[in-house]
């Protein structure tokens, strides 16, 4: 196949020059990295004692979402899924809590914002997702699908610390029939093009799937859709349960990943890369659409070299993928929103991850706010360094954006 790496990418960031951003992480040479303790030890003990209490050895399994409480709406309860997760708490002896709405828990145990945080990050919320209409999702899919809401991850520049900040809970909802009749009806209306609907706008899915099912649900529904198409990202690696399904290449799964210096110092409750890149080969071999979302592309001392690495490494462990693979690189540089910085600042308040306004670009946002990017000739530097080794070394792939 002929390459399909271009440069294809947006043109938002080739005004306003800038130059020199660059980010206080510092890269961590690989013997230091492996044994130093991790930045924020505290927020990363609370967040992941769940999981260390399940497994001493950490495994894709145990790096799911185990949570201390779960809230269920009364009508929830109504639908058969509700059931079987109501069951599964009582099993997993969960105490269980009512709830007037999921958009609305209250008394969460904690006396100031970041305990009520990190507390609100290990409750399950399971709901009925009401509305009629989805918002869109550009560039990844045409809208979003509205699976789930938050995740029990805990990196530092997560998306959701600004959508989500005073709301961090993680939402399933039990009427999964109700949200793809939605789906559905989107893409008959835009057929005989094919609709994109994103399973992963709001949350990671992946990490909630053991208790939602609508991974599941969602596949095989699109393996049957003629003009509906399906894509998810996710920094867990517990994709086994999906493997054996019938997909009909009908889902794109895709994996975010970063440099070692990135997810050591701020992607904290989540799998390593390595078990990423190995999640990655047993989607690829199960036949799936697949893709590498690298996202936030930060720039710090070293950058160029600790990217070329992560891109070798996905190399090394996708020796060849094959066309119905079709593997597709979404690569996306950092922003953060004024909110964002506020909530990050005060969650972890000992993060290295920088959030200087003077080094960057404002850029109004498509949901009406605005966010901090990388200026001009960095965004340039960024779209070059991509688009160069992507080319040379995934010559099957096709670069999808560089935002
Ligand atoms: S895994 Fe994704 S959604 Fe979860 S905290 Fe990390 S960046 Fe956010």
């Amino acid at each position: 196949m002929e390459s399909s790496i271009n440069s294809s990418t947006e043109t938002q960031a080739k005004t306003g020059i800038e130059t020199g951003a660059r980010t206080k992480a510092k890269a961590v040479p690989e013997a230091q990295a492996e044994t130093e303790t991790e930045v924020d030890a505290e927020v990363e003990a609370e967040a992941e004692a769940r999981t260390t209490a399940v497994a001493e050895t950490r495994t894709a399994a145990t790096f799911v979402f185990n949570p201390s409480r779960v809230y269920f709406e009364p009508r929830a309860l109504e639908y058969p899924l509700g059931k079987k997760i109501y069951e599964q708490a009582l099993s997993a002896g969960l105490p269980i809590l009512m709830a007037g709405s999921h958009n609305r828990i209250t008394g969460l145990p904690g006396s100031t914002p970041r305990r009520r945080f990190l507390e609100a990050k290990r409750t399950l919320v399971v709901g009925v997702r009401r509305g009629t209409t989805f918002q869109t999702s550009r560039p990844s899919a045409d809208y979003a699908l509205p699976l789930a809401t938050g995740c029990p991850g805990h990196c530092h520049y997560c998306y959701l610390n600004t959508n989500l900040s005073t709301r961090p809970y993680v939402r399933i909802y039990v009427n999964l029939a109700e949200i793809l009749d939605i789906a559905d009806r989107y893409a008959r209306e835009r057929a005989p093009r094919l609709t994109y609907f994103d399973g992963s706008c709001t949350s990671d899915p992946v990490a909630v799937e053991h208790w939602s099912h609508a991974l599941r649900t969602a596949i095989e529904h699109f393996a049957r859709s003629e003009f509906g198409r399906f894509r998810f990202v996710t920094k867990f690696a517990a994709v086994d349960p999906l493997l054996g399904l019938a997909h009909n290449g009908h889902t794109r799964i895709r994996f975010s990943v970063n440099t070692r210096t990135v997810a050591r110092q701020f992607e904290k409750a989540v799998p390593p890369v390595s078990a990423r890149l190995d999640a990655a080969a047993r989607v690829a071999l199960a036949g799936y659409p697949l893709g590498f979302h690298i996202s936030p592309v930060i720039i710090y001392d070293g950058w160029k070299k600790e990217y070329a690495d992560l891109l070798e490494k996905i190399r090394a462990r996708l020796p060849r993928t094959t066309p119905e693979n079709d593997l597709r690189f979404e690569i996306v540089a950092h922003r953060f929103t004024p909110r964002a910085k506020q909530t990050i600042l005060e969650v972890y308040p000992t993060t290295a991850l920088e959030m200087n306004e003077s080094q960057r670009k404002w850029k109004w946002g498509q949901f009406g706010y605005g966010k901090y990017v990388y200026g001009g000739e960095t965004y340039k530097e960024i779209t070059r360094f991509f688009t160069e080794h992507l080319r040379r070394l995934f010559p099957e792939a096709t670069l999808d954006y560089i935002v």
